[in-house]
């Protein structure tokens, strides 16, 4: 791969994240024909069920002959809601194929790539960070038979989520919230315990609305005691479907993968999981979180602070993360990763 190559890859990979909260339960993809050494169109999905990325690409590009296409994500080789996108490329006497990575689907996995190589097309595959992560919830829903979950948090230096018990802290700045919105908006549901409803008693929202198949859902955790029916989370808001309540009705308590799976089976792919500390430490001793967002706040809570994860769990014991991304958000720090 050439720099030029890695120029435009990094194109696609731009556009593809423009369409990230829309495309669900397909994965975010962008494509970019170049001829000539300039590029000739360029396209990512608006939502599912329309155009894909390439197709829609195509349109932009008119006479694609000799160019070369540079996609996030390799061409499906199976129909869905459209066609093939790897069958209506084979025939049109492109040069090559530089793609971001394969698609872990099995349907295509491999598949679209062969098909491309068998029309006469050199093919290319960067199987970079990159590429993999903008498809990381997609990967692993279509693994897993779950949704993907993201775990975000509100520390403050301390270590502390809140600093009393059923005290409301606000521990961020505004930059955080408007993170926090965008990766909200990015997923298909947003999820928090009963404690967070009790004590903040969220919405759960999101801003701007998405062109979405499926609504956007609201989950809470609820466990066995019922939550107060007053909360703003059980109000009807237009838009929006019933906020799904999932409580245990059993003295074993909540199994959270059976529930995780039932989340799948309603079409949620990607869920981000807001806290509090109960639902958060469960979710990690059940190894269910597949991405960490921890923001730390520069703030000492003090003795009588709420830890974020239950003291005492298993949750601590030699579970190894691994951070890939580190960033500032006012006067906030964000840690983003991994379990190992
Ligand atoms: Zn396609």
């Amino acid at each position: 791969m050439t720099s030029l190559d890695r120029l435009f890859l990094a194109r696609a990979y731009e556009l593809a994240a423009r369409g990230r909260g829309n495309t669900s339960p397909n994965p975010i993809v962008g494509a970019v024909f170049v001829r000539d050494g300039a590029v000739s169109g360029e396209g990512y999905p608006h939502t599912a069920g329309e155009a894909h990325a390439e197709i829609e690409a195509l349109r932009s590009a008119g006479d694609v002959t000799g160019a070369t296409l540079y996609v996030s994500l390799e061409p499906c080789a199976h129909d869905g809601r459209t066609g093939s996108c790897a069958r209506a490329l084979a025939p049109l006497r492109l040069a090559r194929v530089v793609i971001g990575t394969l698609d872990p689907n099995p349907l295509t996995h491999g598949n679209g790539a062969t098909m491309l190589h068998e029309a006469g097309i050199d093919g290319e595959i960067a199987d970079d960070d990159e590429a993999r992560r903008l498809i990381e919830p997609f990967a692993v829903a279509i693994e897993r038979k779950r949704p993907y979950v993201a775990l975000k948090m509100a520390i403050s230096l301390d270590g502390f989520a809140a600093a009393s018990p059923g005290e409301r802290t606000q521990l961020t700045g505004d930059a955080w919230s408007a993170y926090v919105r965008d990766l909200r908006a990015a997923h298909d549901a947003v999820m928090v315990g009963a404690g967070t409803v009790r004590v903040d008693d969220p919405l759960l929202t999101v801003r701007p609305p998405r062109h979405r198949l499926h609504p956007y859902a609201r989950i809470v955790v609820a466990g066995a005691r019922p939550l107060p029916p007053a909360s703003r989370v059980l109000a009807p808001v237009p838009g929006y479907d019933p906020t799904i309540v999932l409580s245990s009705g059993g003295a074993a308590g909540l199994d959270l993968e059976a529930a995780l799976r039932g989340l799948y089976e309603r079409g949620i792919r990607s869920i981000l999981c807001e806290g509090g500390p109960a639902l958060a430490t469960a979710l990690i001793e059940r190894g269910l979180v597949d991405r960490f967002y921890w923001a730390i706040a520069p703030v000492l809570l003090g003795p009588e602070g709420v830890p974020a994860l239950a003291p005492g769990s298993s949750a601590r014991h030699g579970r190894e993360l691994r951070f890939d991304t580190v960033e500032r958000f006012g006067d906030d720090v964000m840690l983003s990763g991994k379990f190992a």
